[in-house]
């Protein structure tokens, strides 16, 4: 983890939050490639849940809600964590991730010195709307985005004539108040969540439960993530949260170890049931095609980090390889193995030499590929070590020019996980691109 955040620092993905006044814990700052891979994770998601299923479709909810809502989704009661302090080294720790040994003689698992008793600690971050700082003017930040679509889902039955089973998805942020904040932006204080919630027909929940089970996981399949770092985990009867009749996690082998990337889980009528108490609406559902049946629907959650993922895919594509190059067989390089279409950067445009018109020849075919593809031009150094650069930024393909493009317009174009070179016209270079990156199979 070291190394990837290192890398993550020096090539501008990911930066400690207000790091020149010594850092904020559990913030992160994504930079110019970090936002750019993060926007990159989001598309591919929205397009897996909305442009490729006719049934969902997407919303973008305020992160401030009504106070009520949180009561009701039973966040302000449950949604706690156990939390323990020790009197001497002062470290704080959640009391369900420490050995129970230490819990039962008090013994911190740091220093040795004594614990305080458990108490309750919940994770919502609370503040004041409006200029009076009362009760009346509490208001939180969203733990969570679900929330924002069920208090939405009637607004959008209505409006876009939704029949169940339908979905709604979300990507935004989402704050908690961690106690413990460590292994980079793994778990964090301020994070963003790609939810999408599933209303389907009480008793066909199980079905539909198992389906988005099999949907998620094709989904991590075709990012080319590597299956055997992936596997599933289902809550036992102690570990289910109050709304859940049934949960799965896919978990992913981090550097740390195995850790929930996403969870799958069956809310039951829960959230809809208590909507409709605190709110006092009617939220059934009326099956208008079926003698107008009314009922509360079940929801069957897809819930996945966005930096979480982000993590994940930074720890996947991370590689270190030997290559024998140019007769120098102890040369290194690291590379990032990013699924083409999450790569900050698609192609480098890199001219052999800057003299000789090559440059701008190298610029002119940059602005070309442009309007289709996210570029980056590199003219300085020796080729070599500006393709190492490339590697380990994760651009997939590399563009040189030089002097035979000069006469006959080819140009090589270089694959990242091959280092393969070819030759290729400049007249079908974004096409081939195009199809390299429909194409892409990961290899190592
Ligand atoms: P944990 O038990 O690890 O605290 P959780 O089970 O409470 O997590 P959910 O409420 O199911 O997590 O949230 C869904 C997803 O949101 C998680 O799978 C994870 O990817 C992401 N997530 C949750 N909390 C955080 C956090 N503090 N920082 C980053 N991502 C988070």
């Amino acid at each position: 983890m070291e190394k990837i955040t290192s890398l993550a620092k020096r090539r501008g993905f990911v930066f400690q939050s207000s790091e020149i006044y010594g850092g904020q814990n559990g913030a992160w700052d994504y930079g110019p490639m970090g936002v750019e891979l993060k926007n990159r994770i989001a598309q591919a998601w929205w397009k897996e849940m909305t442009q490729l299923h006719d049934d969902i479709v997407g919303l973008d909810a305020a992160i401030l809600m009504h106070p009520r809502t949180w009561e009701a989704s039973g966040h302000v009661e449950n949604f706690t964590d156990p939390l323990v302090d020790c009197k001497k080294c002062k470290s704080r720790f959640r009391a369900d991730q420490i050995p129970e040994e230490n819990l039962a003689a008090k013994k911190c698992p740091d220093c040795g010195g004594e614990l305080t008793d458990t108490r309750k600690f919940n994770l919502m971050f609370k503040t004041h709307i409006g200029p009076a700082e009362d009760s009346a003017s509490i208001i939180y930040l969203r733990p969570e985005t679900a929330q924002g679509i069920y208090v939405n889902y009637k607004n959008i039955i209505q409006s876009n004539r939704m029949k169940i089973p339908f979905g709604i998805a979300q990507i935004g942020k989402a704050f908690r108040n961690e106690i413990v904040t460590k292994n980079f932006i793994f778990r964090t204080c301020e994070f963003e969540q790609m939810e999408m919630q599933f209303f389907v027909k009480p008793g066909t929940d199980e079905e539909w439960f198992g389906e988005w089970r099999k949907r998620r996981w094709a989904y991590y399949e075709k990012l080319g993530v590597k299956m055997d770092h992936l596997r599933w985990h289902q809550h036992g009867p102690g570990e289910l949260a109050h709304y859940a009749k049934d949960a799965y996690d896919i978990e992913y082998l981090f550097p740390m170890g195995w850790r929930e990337l996403e969870g799958v889980h069956n809310r039951s009528d829960y959230d809809l049931g208590r909507h409709t108490q605190y709110s006092g609406k009617d939220l059934q559902y009326i099956d208008q095609d079926n003698s107008a049946e009314r009922y509360i629907p079940y929801i069957i959650e897809t819930s996945a980090g966005l930096t979480r993922n982000l993590l994940m895919i930074l720890c996947d594509a991370y590689d270190e390889e030997q290559v024998a190059d140019k007769g120098n067989d102890d040369d290194w390089r690291t590379v990032l193995r990013f699924h083409p279409s999450l790569a900050p950067v698609t192609v480098a445009v890199l001219p052999l030499m800057k003299k000789d018109g090559l440059a701008e020849l190298a610029q002119d075919i940059r602005k070309e590929l442009k309007e289709d593809f996210a570029t980056d031009y590199d003219q300085g150094g020796a080729i070599g070590r500006r393709y190492r650069r490339q590697d380990e930024a994760g651009t997939p393909f590399c563009v040189t020019i030089d002097y035979e493009s000069k006469d006959n317009g080819s140009v090589t174009l270089r694959f990242r996980d091959s280092m393969e070179q070819v030759r290729v016209n400049r007249t079908e270079l974004a096409a081939r691109l195009r199809k390299e990156i429909r194409e892409y199979k990961r290899t190592k």
